[in-house]
């Protein structure tokens, strides 16, 4: 068994920022614009509340104001063909990580929709199985590494949590991918930096070769 690989899904893996938009939508056309906008009040709420995107505990904030639009909009949630939304390559570069690596997913987010999500996308068959959610992924970096020896590498959008990853394991590989609305290179952080950089997930198999 190769070493692991462990990949972030937000705008790592899944074009995020794409699937909202499309959440976005779909939830106004559901509900109305004010129903959808009370929703995204109580997403941001929650998100601030919880310090995390909340789909479970923002539907049932607002099931408590508007039983209907909660349940239309939780029936948008769980059917949106979140597939859809894996950048281009991604599984087929997970397929090629196998031959030299573990690849696993290691995601932030709550433990309903997210596992969803990530089940519904393909992504959890092309890791067979190997799926780690947590609230704050960097708590948890001893668990998932016993789990899956070797030494490992943490690929992610967000330059703020491989700086994290970086001081708490400082023999990691870090590779920042540059997607999405989060993923700049940050100015002087302060954070250690990573090692790899991309410009695209399909490229990670290539890039981790060249090291
Ligand atoms: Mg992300």
């Amino acid at each position: 068994m190769g070493p692991p690989v462990f990949l972030d899904v937000d705008n790592t893996l899944l074009d995020n920022d794409a699937a909202k938009s499309e959440l976005e939508t779909r939830i106004a056309s559901a509900v109305g614009p004010n129903e959808a906008q009370r929703f995204w009040e109580l997403y941001e709420i929650v998100r601030r509340d919880e310090q995390y995107v909340d789909f479970p505990a923002t539907l049932e904030r607002l099931r408590r104001e508007s039983a209907t639009s909660a349940a239309r909009i939780a029936d948008i949630v769980d059917t949106l063909p979140f597939a859809r939304y894996i950048y281009p390559g991604a599984l087929e570069m997970i397929e090629r990580l196998w031959q030299s690596y573990t690849p696993a997913i290691l995601s932030d987010g709550d433990s309903v929709f997210q596992p969803m999500k990530i089940e519904r996308a393909g992504l959890a068959a092309a890791v067979h199985g190997n799926v780690f959610v947590f609230v704050h992924k960097e708590q948890h970096l001893d668990e998932v590494t016993a789990k899956l020896p070797g030494r490992p590498v943490f690929v992610d959008d967000k330059r703020p949590i491989l700086g994290r990853i970086e001081r708490l394991l400082p023999d990691a590989v870090t590779v920042h991918v540059l997607q999405g609305s989060y993923g700049q290179r940050s100015v002087d952080s302060g954070d250690p930096p990573p090692d790899v950089e991309i410009a695209r997930i399909a490229d990670l198999d290539t890039a981790l070769a060249r090291l």
